[in-house]
């Protein structure tokens, strides 16, 4: 079968943040020391060789990007400093954009000035639509944060919270179903039977909620901060998604306000850490950052601390007009936040990383019950 090169494929990668892939003379050093690679997954360097050789269908097929954590240990000992770990996330940057069905992604990565106008776009529209609700149909005063006669009463917020999130799931849905044609459906030599789509789903939860292949690498401490990361935002998003009229409830739902307490902080505590990582590239994790990493972490901190204070203007101090005006400006960073950063950018790897786990694994079975019937028993599971 032909095989069809891009020349531009290298110069394209770029645009997401590759760099010095020509410089790679395949000396295996980095497979070599990567502690995730192994048979049939070999990484970084197979990704750098079809970069160079514009191989577009191989690498758009590709799980490897997915099943790197970025330790950075293949940059460092690269003869030819062709910074394979950065490829590696740059490919993870144009991996997104191949998934994604509507083209967002694409436009949002390739060009900061979209992405932030497009973070503005929908911060002025949640902002002037709750605006516009409270005054006219809302039937509240602006003077009221919670009870009756609210500004935004809870009731009617989570009802938009359940909308955005049950459009934003579809959308990640579509992008996971291609993700998988793109690296599983199509491939004719990965013939896995349904039966092990079923029994090794465990895989996508498992991952998702551990990320225990992560703790692998010889750091522990990118681990636990991701970890502690991804559990405040995970806690935040219940919070929100099943107990909103809870935290504005008057007297105070200590038990939800305890756990928002908790998710705050870890939210606001791990992003400062990374940005501070970030701004002095300090670790190979943080030496490069694309434009989209930052957009990332100025959104998350601005929810965090007009959460903050929101919480602090109507529970501390009672005043109820400054604390709906600081409401509807976190709403602005909020919705923004999760419509751009869940489906299109940076938070869909969140999906893509434990389906990467699980179609790695399918792999890996279908492959050696290829090569030899009793195989599949003797693989070892990619959990
Ligand atoms: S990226 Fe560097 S270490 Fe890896 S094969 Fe190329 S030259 Fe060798
Ligand atoms: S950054 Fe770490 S995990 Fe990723 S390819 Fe390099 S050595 Fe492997």
């Amino acid at each position: 079968m032909a095989v069809r090169a891009n020349p531009r494929l290298i110069d394209e990668l770029e645009l997401y943040g590759a760099e010095d892939v020509q410089k790679c003379y395949h000396c295996g050093n980095c497979s070599a020391v990567c502690p995730f690679s192994r048979e049939p997954f070999l990484f970084p360097r197979k990704s750098m060789r079809y970069l160079q050789m514009g191989l577009e269908e191989r690498l758009a097929g590709t799980l490897e990007p997915w099943l790197c954590y970025y330790c950075g240990e293949c940059s460092e000992q690269c003869p030819r400093e062709a910074e394979p770990g950065e490829t590696m996330m740059s490919i993870r940057r144009w991996l997104t954009a191949q998934y994604d069905v509507t083209g967002l992604s694409k436009l949002f990565y390739r060009s900061w000035r979209a992405e932030l106008a497009a973070v503005l776009l929908v911060a002025l529209l949640t902002g002037a639509g709750f605006l516009l609700f409270g005054l006219k149909y809302g039937g509240g005063s602006l003077g009221v944060y919670a009870g009756p006669g609210a500004f935004l009463p809870a009731s009617s917020v989570h009802v938009f919270d359940w909308i955005l999130g049950g459009t934003l799931a579809a959308l990640l849905a579509a992008n996971c179903a291609r993700m998988w044609w793109l690296t599983t459906g199509r491939d004719r030599r990965v013939r896995v039977p349904l039966l092990d789509y079923v029994t090794r789903a465990f895989l996508v939860p498992l991952h998702f909620v551990t990320q225990k292949r992560y703790r692998e690498c010889e750091s522990k401490r990118p681990w636990a901060v991701h970890f502690a990361l991804v559990a405040s935002y995970l806690t935040m998003l219940v919070l929100i998604m099943l107990f909103l009229e809870s935290l504005h409830a008057a007297p105070a739902n200590r038990l939800a306000h305890a756990f928002g307490y908790l998710a705050t902080a870890g939210l606001l505590g791990t992003t400062l850490y990374a940005l501070r990582g970030r701004w002095r590239r300090a670790t190979p994790l943080h030496r490069h950052s694309h434009e989209t990493d930052w957009v990332f972490l100025v959104l998350l901190v601005y929810v965090a601390a007009t959460g903050i204070l929101q919480h602090a203007l109507y529970r501390w101090f009672g005043l109820d007009t400054a604390a709906n005006v600081v409401y509807i400006a976190h709403l602005m960073g909020a919705v923004p936040m999760l419509a751009v950063e869940v489906p299109f950018s940076k938070w869909s790897h969140l999906a893509y990383r434990p389906l990467a786990m699980y179609f790695a694994d399918l792999h890996e079975r279908a492959l050696a019950r290829a090569a030899s019937p009793a195989g599949a028993q003797s693989v070892p599971a990619a959990a």
